[in-house]
């Protein structure tokens, strides 16, 4: 029965491949954009939502392909990248499906699919030998550096002595050390938990085995825990080696937590016996990630398992610099880009975050026709990160287009006197995303610790927006846009009253609930609502109150937003200053601060 399925898949599948037209060469973007640029390409389909070129050239390759493509983020490529692309004397296609396949032939594809799909399935499961697929060594040739990270100092100092027992077990045996056999990475996403336990492996010259925590959840009992043997198994083979588990939680999570599974704990077991199992002589360091530590079993912690663990922080300013200038080395950067700025202004964003916001800029720059990447181009990849792509399809009335503006000129006004440690960067009514305008605050300086004072004058930004509607328009007619406003306005204040003991009605009780045995009275909690009620009354007093004593600014700043779209810091600092809003240093501070320089 089986094999006649396979032979079934088999001709099927042969007679699907003969039909099918010969693949597109691929190239990279920037390749073909080059291409389009010199009007070289006949015609254009653009698949996949935008996420994909295929091009067919006037002329061929050297190589005699004439159709190329190319990849890109879905949904980069606009309106007006296709008119330009027309305009340079190609046919442009749009399809949302290949044009060169019917719909039988999909469905045909899609019924092959499924049917390889089950047997390969059952093949897998029954096959050990398929199992040892899993979990191969990164070849040497594509391991990384310490160069490579940016930052993290501690965590590479703290990583030292794993390089050096892996470069050389013998020294350590043979003065009877025991090297450390787990190590856990605890950090926030994107900080470089994968890039050091690569980068370490790199160093020692060792290969390195990685696994992810769900690679081991399976439905049948057994399995996960079969794969631990056969991740150990190939470890000693390898050793000296590195054995990685990234999203460890998701495998070394509490036992008897309500919703674990029992095939989890089997499975959990396993790697603890295994790891008990080895000697520390065989030299397998095993290291995994998380960033919920606190969700991690306690046994996982025990010597002789993971019982190294390494912080790995968000990066500081000058980490935030390193990682930049490492990413940046692709990338040619114009003159006016000055890293160390963009450093400082990128407080609280991870690594990856940093890396994204660079690549992000690349492909603005490319769209741009540049061959650098200047300052605007990260401005413009910042803000489509932040609040996502400008959404040239929405229409906004003119009325709309004032309520708007009166709006963002009051968050401005606001959090410029009330919010006097964050420095205004922009304010615009550009429809981006889901919303339709913004003002951008920006802190400067990493903060650790959030004062009283600071958390106040964040909820009342938050409800300048609202603030100005009521003063300009009165209460019958305040607006829907300060949804979001009262999202982050409510959460700020439930914290300071739950958690920071920073309200007369709870005092300094915590809501924690471990702090309470598990659950919350129902009178605290109403004790919480009352207190985040009053502290919410009262930053809206205060936001009204500015908007009222600073009237005049905010028409100024509405007035400058509905001409421009966009008005950048410094103008806005003048405008404030003009009629009287008394401006931080920060705030005072001249235009070399901006990013770009409008
Ligand atoms: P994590 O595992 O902590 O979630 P990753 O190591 O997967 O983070 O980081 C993702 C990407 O972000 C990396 O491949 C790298 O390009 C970039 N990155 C993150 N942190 C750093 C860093 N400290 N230095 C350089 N690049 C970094
Ligand atoms: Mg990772
Ligand atoms: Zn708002």
């Amino acid at each position: 029965m089986l094999l006649l399925v396979l032979v079934a898949v088999t001709v099927g599948s042969w007679r699907f491949v003969a039909g099918r037209p010969s693949s597109p060469h691929v190239m990279p973007y920037t390749e073909l954009a080059a291409l389009l640029t010199a009007g070289e390409v006949g015609t254009l389909q653009v698949e996949d939502g935008g996420g994909r070129l295929v091009g067919s050239l006037k002329t061929p390759l050297p190589d005699g392909a004439s159709r190329v493509s190319a990849t890109l983020p879905s949904r980069a490529v606009s309106l007006q990248d296709l008119e330009r692309w027309g305009a340079a004397g190609t046919v442009v296609e749009v399809s949302s499906s290949d044009p060169n396949r019917s719909a039988s032939q999909w469905l045909q594809a899609f019924l092959l699919l499924s049917a390889v799909g089950v047997v390969g399935f059952v093949f897998y499961r029954q096959s050990s030998v398929a199992m040892g697929h899993r979990f191969q060594a990164t070849a040497p040739s594509r391991q990384l550096t310490m160069q490579s990270v940016g930052g993290a100092r501690e965590a590479q100092a703290d990583l030292g002595d794993v390089i050096a027992f892996l470069r050389d077990p013998q020294r350590f045996r043979a003065v009877g050390a025991r090297c450390p056999k787990g190590v856990l990475l605890v950090g926030p996403p994107g900080t470089g938990k994968t890039l050091l336990a690569r980068a370490v492996a790199g160093e020692a010259g060792v290969p390195v085995i990685v696994a992810a925590g769900s690679d081991f959840n399976e439905m049948y009992v057994g399995v996960g825990a079969g794969r631990v043997r056969t991740l150990a198994r190939r470890a000693r083979e390898q050793a000296p080696c590195i054995v990685f588990i990234d999203e460890f939680d998701s495998l070394g999570g509490r036992r008897g937590r309500p919703n674990r599974s029992g095939e989890e704990e089997v499975t959990l077991n396993q790697l603890l016996v295994e790891m008990d199992g080895m000697g520390g002589n065989e030299g397998v360091v095993w290291m995994a990630a998380t960033n919920r530590e606190d969700m991690l079993d306690p046994a996982v912690r025990r010597p002789g398992r993971f019982d190294r663990v390494v912080e790995v922080p968000l990066p500081t300013a000058a980490d935030r610099l390193e990682i930049l200038r490492i990413h940046a080395e692709q990338s040619p950067l114009g003159d006016d880009v000055d890293l160390e700025r963009l450093a400082q202004l990128t407080v609280g964003h991870s690594g990856a975050e940093l890396a994204n916001l660079l690549n992000e800029a690349a492909i603005v720059a490319v769209q741009d026709d540049e061959t650098h990447i200047h300052a605007r181009h990260i401005e413009a990849a910042r803000d489509k990160i932040l609040l996502g792509r400008i959404r040239s399809g929405v229409v906004v009335s003119d009325d709309e287009r004032r309520l708007i503006a009166i709006h963002e000129a009051g968050h401005a006004v606001v959090g410029l006197v009330a919010c006097p440690e964050d420095r205004l960067h922009k304010v615009t009514i550009e429809p981006r995303g889901r919303s339709l305008g913004a003002a951008h605050f920006a802190p400067e300086a990493d903060r650790h610790l959030y004062p009283r004072h600071y958390l106040e004058g964040i909820i009342a930004k938050a409800l300048g927006g609202r603030a100005a509607e009521l003063v300009f328009l009165g209460e019958e007619h305040v607006t829907s846009g300060a949804g979001s406003d009262l999202v982050q306005a409510t959460s700020i204040a439930r914290r300071m009253v739950a958690e920071f003991g920073m309200s007369s009605e709870v005092g300094l009780m915590s809501a924690d609930p471990s702090a309470h045995g598990g659950h919350l009275s129902a009178q605290f909690q109403s004790r919480i609502d009352t207190a985040v009620h009053k502290l919410l009354e009262a930053q809206m007093k205060r936001a009204e109150e500015l908007v009222r004593q600073y009237q005049g600014a905010v028409q100024a700043i509405a007035d400058a937003l509905l001409a421009h779209d966009v008005v950048v810091a410094a103008d806005i600092h003048a405008l404030a200053e003009e009629h009287g809003v008394p401006l931080s240093p920060l705030n005072a501070g001249t235009r070399e601060r901006d990013l770009v320089v409008a």
